[in-house]
């Protein structure tokens, strides 16, 4: 059985705490996208963790946690994060490498600061991990896969000839130092020396664990309005964020993903440019960001304090839509508990009409939110363990959302914990 835990908006969503929580009934936990440029906050037993490129199970004994072939993979910061999380006490945990997982390598990282100092104030606020530099290299087909590194002759005659393509943008367009092809192929040997233990035929691995009826969670980064095709393009990150994505970044059928969680945030918010329609700002921002997540809605790989608004249910119902789901899991509805009214972001108003459907990018910078307020429920809600216990205005935010959305709200996420969470029958469950 393979689930996908995915995010409906802009990440940030709360796709970590889902994962880690469904880890429990899991044997297998699979990154199939992105690199170390966004983080999951998982809080639990050994403390609080911001995860960049490890999955959300490294955190029991009983799974397999890996790095699919989709992920931009940073040797260094993996292994910097394998230490920290056994330096506070975790076991270590059991880690695959796909073979054929590309490599961000550190002039990856340099071309993304140089670009974005180029772009000056039309940068993309890039968090400069080198991801687009590293995904545009492995469509350019100059990327160098896992495997690769195990073939000396075909390394060498590689780091040279990537070198002397590079070389002539890092002198002529960004006047910077030259990359050191000797440097450079140490670096590779480096890193072929601590991947080693790790490197996996994956999709073999998983088509031997369908078979025997393991449970498989693929782990997505960031949220549908993310997705190069289907997201705000061109603010959007470099590999798919959609559930669909995951038969290819992980290897196996897409017939065999029976489930989509799709993690939708009770409230909007965002890192980076880009249109942001149900946007607030002021103190009343400000509150909602001290008062969001857990310690605040700030970024986990970069610190970056989150733009923050108001649940978009135009955005929301299209990003559900996209990743194909299943059950949609509703988080940090905790947080929405200090507010007598809560805005709720029902349609766009684009030329004079109102629209309910997301548009296109150029079409999305001109729509303005139409709002309907619902009331607040004015309680602390975490700790409540079943669905009738929620206040009665808290269902109603749910329900109303839902009815919106068009998709069922099968979990409810009050606290940040493992434990925080409210099973719920939806009527739109089929
Ligand atoms: P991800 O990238 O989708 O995994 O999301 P993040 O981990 O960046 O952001 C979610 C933040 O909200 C983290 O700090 C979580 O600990 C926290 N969180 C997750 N679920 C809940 C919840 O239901 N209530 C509260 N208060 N915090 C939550």
């Amino acid at each position: 059985m393979v689930k996908a835990v995915v995010g409906a908006n802009w990440g940030d969503e709360g796709k970590g705490k889902i994962t880690d929580m469904l880890a429990e009934n899991a044997d297998i936990i699979i990154r199939f996208q992105g690199g170390a440029n966004a983080g999951h906050t998982i809080v639990n037993k050994y403390g609080k963790f911001a995860l960049h490129t490890l999955p959300s199970g490294v955190f029991y004994d009983h799974t397999t946690s890996i790095i699919g072939n989709g992920v931009a993979l940073d040797i260094e910061k993996l292994f910097n994060e394998i230490k920290s999380i056994t330096d506070q006490n975790v076991p270590m945990p059991k880690i695959l490498v796909s073979d054929r997982c590309q490599i961000v390598m550190p002039y990856h990282v340099l071309f993304d600061a140089y670009e974005e100092e180029r772009l000056a104030g039309k940068s993309f606020g890039s968090t400069k991990s080198g991801i687009a530099p590293f995904y545009s290299d492995k469509y350019a087909k100059i990327g160098f896969q896992v495997s690769e590194l195990f073939d000396e002759e075909l390394l060498k005659e590689k780091v040279k000839r990537v070198c002397d393509l590079k070389n002539v943008l890092l002198e002529h367009l960004y006047h910077k130092p030259a990359i050191d092809e000797n440097e450079l192929l140490e670096t590779l040997h480096r890193y072929r020396d601590m991947v080693k233990p790790y490197v996996c035929d994956v999709s073999a691995f998983l088509d031997n664990a369908i078979k025997e009826g393991k449970t498989i969670l693929l782990e997505g980064q960031l949220g549908t309005l993310k997705d190069p095709d289907h997201g705000i393009y061109p603010m959007v990150t470099s590999s798919s964020t959609l559930a669909g994505y995951g038969a290819v970044g992980a290897g196996l059928p897409p017939y065999e993903i029976k489930q989509i969680i799709t993690v939708c945030k009770a409230y909007s918010s965002a890192v980076g440019a880009g249109a942001f329609v149900s946007e607030i700002f002021g103190d009343e921002a400000n509150e909602l960001r001290e008062r969001g997540g857990d310690g605040g809605e700030y970024g986990a790989t970069t610190h970056r304090p989150r733009r923050m608004g108001w649940f978009d249910c135009v955005a929301s119902k299209y990003g559900c839509r996209l990743q194909g789901t299943t059950d949609v899991a509703f988080t940090v509805l905790d947080v929405l508990g200090y507010l007598d009214e809560i805005p709720v972001c029902v349609g766009y108003e684009l030329d004079g009409e109102v629209i309910t459907d997301f548009p296109v990018t150029a079409k999305l910078e001109k729509c303005k939110p139409v709002l309907k307020k619902l009331p607040g429920w004015k309680t602390e809600i975490r700790g409540i363990k079943k669905y009738e216990d929620l206040p009665e205005n808290c269902r109603a935010y749910i329900e109303f959302i839902e009815g919106q959305i068009g998709y069922p709200i099968t979990m409810i996420s009050n606290g940040p914990g493992r434990d925080d969470i409210i099973y719920r029958e939806s009527p739109l469950k089929k």
